[in-house]
């Protein structure tokens, strides 16, 4: 177990839990990942056709027909896309406020097995202690997560348009942390396929955060337990991996935060299975190739 983590649902005397991460895909067209801790399975959003996540899933070794349930931060269709064909056939259960409950039942018409949390809420899930919070977006109930297991802490923070103290409190004992790096401000104000208005609603206090804003996340939390950060969110259009990347990493090494993994996701592939074990030593947090 990682130093100085709190204890999570599962007492640590029992056996090695094993814990596995799976960006399945993240950028403006489309969010999914995947937390595999001990028999717990969960879908973190599900943004891609249901086709689209049972193939990556396949790449992985997994099919939806094992999860445990499906963590919605909001409705937005690139959070939700495959949602309804994929939890209608299997019966998966779908963790939800209500409002985006309602949002999501306006959208996709199937019947789905809701189960519904308060915004702040905490709640478990099998091995996995779900906590909820509110961020700033232009959604109707919008919430970030920090999933809390026996070997680490993995915080969800995308989709906000600023930072409020709340928040970084909420994910400060994360230890692999999902971050939006949603757009590059000169490459944003540059576009000219969006309109003016488009522009406004992302760079408002609840649209996306910028690669600096991102940064400015990143340093901080470099003084906590963080040992991981995947970029994520990122616009096709207004953003490129190589600026996102060296905008977080050249503001932690400037504060001599030099030991923080920092890694671009994409939307078009699944990032490298993250594992780590409830009895590895500190810094176990590594990526390993996804299985065949
Ligand atoms: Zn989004
Ligand atoms: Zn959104």
């Amino acid at each position: 177990m990682i130093p100085g983590l709190p204890p999570g649902p599962r007492p640590s005397r029992l056996p090695a839990v094993s814990v596995r991460f799976t960006i399945l895909g993240s950028g403006s067209g489309g969010n999914c990942a995947y937390l595999e801790a001990g028999e717990t399975r969960l879908l973190i959003d599900a943004g891609f056709s249901a086709r689209q996540i049972r193939e990556r899933l396949a790449g992985i070794g997994r099919a939806p027909e094992g999860l445990s349930g499906v963590l919605i931060t909001h409705e937005h269709s690139d959070h939700i896309q495959g949602l309804g064909t994929l939890c209608a056939k299997t019966g998966i259960p779908v963790y939800t406020n209500r409002f985006t409950r309602e949002a999501i039942e306006r959208h996709c018409g199937a019947r789905l097995d809701f189960r519904v949390f308060e915004t702040g809420a905490s709640f478990p899930v099998g091995d996995v202690e779900v906590q909820t919070f509110s961020v700033p977006h232009d959604a109707m109930d919008p919430v970030g997560f920090l999933l809390r297991t026996v070997a680490g802490n993995l915080g969800f923070l995308t989709d906000l348009g600023h930072v409020t103290r709340l928040v970084l409190e909420r994910v400060r004992p994360a230890h692999v942390l999902v971050l939006e790096a949603n757009h590059d401000l000169k490459l944003l104000q540059e576009d000219t396929r969006r309109p003016w208005i488009t522009k406004q609603r992302i760079l408002s206090r609840h649209g996306h955060l910028s690669n600096d804003a991102a940064a400015e996340v990143a340093v901080s939390l470099a003084d906590g337990g963080v040992r991981r950060i995947y970029l994520g969110h990122l616009s096709r259009d207004c953003n490129r991996p190589e600026l996102a990347h060296r905008a977080v990493t050249g503001r932690l090494t400037a504060i001599g935060a030099t030991g923080i993994a920092v890694e671009n996701t994409s939307q078009d592939r699944p990032s490298p299975t993250l594992e780590f074990q409830s009895d590895g030593p500190l810094g176990a947090v590594e990526a390993v190739p996804p299985s065949p």
